[in-house]
């Protein structure tokens, strides 16, 4: 049977979540932003609270410090309640990128027996060329691996005696892994695809170690700081000696030597501004609570492929993305050749924001604190009525800098 506009609002009126949408900044209502999964959306409570730490600088000045200091890793305490982690095994610093430089050397550094590299080739492009980097500079030899998109990586697909780097959620066609299938002894999982819109479960599952992203899903602001997850951090030793991940650090002039625990993987000054931040955008998700979060976006994912199947597939659209909820995370792709020109037009000619993702993807993401279920049904509409009209093949296909 069709689906219909009452019927998407009769979920938002029958949804739980509903109220957190009116704790984000939302200044015009008529845009549509599905792309929550690349950057999301500003927490009224984040302006609030960055306003605060601003005047605190003011007045307090380096006396600040005595509050700030902690922030890396109390932010990483409160990270860890909702990726289902023990307290003191996560560390808020550095981006992603940095992260898992710092990690993979670290694990290599730590296990000898891990003698090369591996990841897939359907990975997010910043951890290939990581891994990359690091197999040049240690003389180590790299596997990419292919996958199949629409299952994403699998645990027979890590070869043995490698470190080998995978996403919990796949980037572009959202596959969504079962972690504990895997080999998470030789296992780095990145998690910035997941983390907020899909249970984690890092010592249920058995993860010993993680990378991760809080300006997705966890609504931390541009640019925000990464994270970093060791199960037992003081096996591990950073390849970034720096002073803030020294122990004793104010006395100054002694040799180096690891800070015992995670902050361990500090390196130097952490932006404070920005874990502020961090923190704001962790705590209304752990408030919303990850389960929640999850049942509302798997049937909201559900709405989006329901009207893909009544819509679009008649328009040359195909789903790439895994149908089963449980096989997938948060955002859909929907494959199309002329993917691009009708990005381009949903945000020039509808007011939608998706993000392109090559070489055929518009990729459609729920961010279910603040996306309504009439979102994602006016969202198919327009794009539905846009490629009908043929309104893509007007717009100016050129590529820009940022997709
Ligand atoms: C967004 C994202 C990153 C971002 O890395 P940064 O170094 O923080 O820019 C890394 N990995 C994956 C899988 C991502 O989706």
């Amino acid at each position: 049977m069709a689906v219909t506009r009452e019927d998407a609002l009769q979920l938002d009126a029958r949804d739980p979540l509903a109220p957190f949408r009116e704790r984000f900044v939302i200044e015009d209502a008529h845009r549509l932003y599905l792309d929550g999964n690349s950057l999301g959306r500003l927490p009224k409570g984040t302006r609030e609270r960055l306003h605060r730490v601003i005047d605190q600088w003011g007045s307090e000045l380096v006396g600040g410090w005595h509050d700030w200091i902690d922030a890396p890793t109390r932010t990483g305490d409160a990270l860890a309640e909702v990726l289902g982690a023990q307290p003191g095994t996560i560390l808020v610093a550095d981006s992603v990128t940095v992260n898992l430089f710092k990690l993979v050397n670290a694990v290599l550094d730590a296990r000898p027996e891990l003698t090369h590299l591996a990841t897939d080739q359907d990975n997010f492009p910043t951890d290939r060329y990581v891994l990359e980097g690091i197999a040049k500079a240690r003389g180590l030899e790299l596997t990419i691996f292919e996958v199949d998109p629409l299952l994403g990586p699998q645990p027979s697909d890590v070869p043995d005696g490698a470190l080998t780097v995978l996403s919990h959620v796949a980037y572009r066609s959202g596959a969504l892994a079962d972690i504990a299938a895997f080999p998470n002894d030789r296992l780095i999982w990145d998690l910035s695809h997941s983390a907020g819109s899909v249970p984690v479960e890092l010592e249920a599952k058995g993860v010993r170690y993680a990378v991760g992203c809080t300006y997705k899903y966890l609504n931390a602001g541009p640019g925000a700081t990464g994270y970093l997850y060791v199960r037992e951090p003081e096996t591990l030793v950073t390849p970034i000696q720096g002073w803030f991940g020294q122990a004793r650090q104010f006395e100054m002039e002694r040799p180096y030597e690891p800070a015992p625990g995670i902050s361990r993987f500090l390196a130097g000054t952490p932006p404070i501004l920005v874990l502020a931040a961090v923190e704001e955008g962790v705590r209304i998700t752990a408030e919303a609570g990850i389960e929640a979060l999850r049942e509302k976006s798997v049937a909201q994912t559900e709405l989006l492929i329901a009207l893909h199947d009544q819509w679009l597939a008649p328009l040359g659209f195909t789903v790439g993305t895994p149908r089963e909820p449980h096989l997938r995370g948060s955002h859909v792709s929907l494959r199309h050749p002329e993917a691009w020109p009708i990005c381009k037009a949903l945000i020039e000619h509808a007011d939608v924001i998706p993000d392109f993702r090559g070489p055929d993807s518009v990729r459609l993401g729920i961010a279910p604190l603040y996306t309504r279920f009439v979102d994602v049904y006016d969202a198919l509409d327009r794009l539905r009525d846009l490629v009908e009209r043929g309104v893509h093949r007007e717009v100016d296909a050129s590529v820009s800098r940022v997709t």
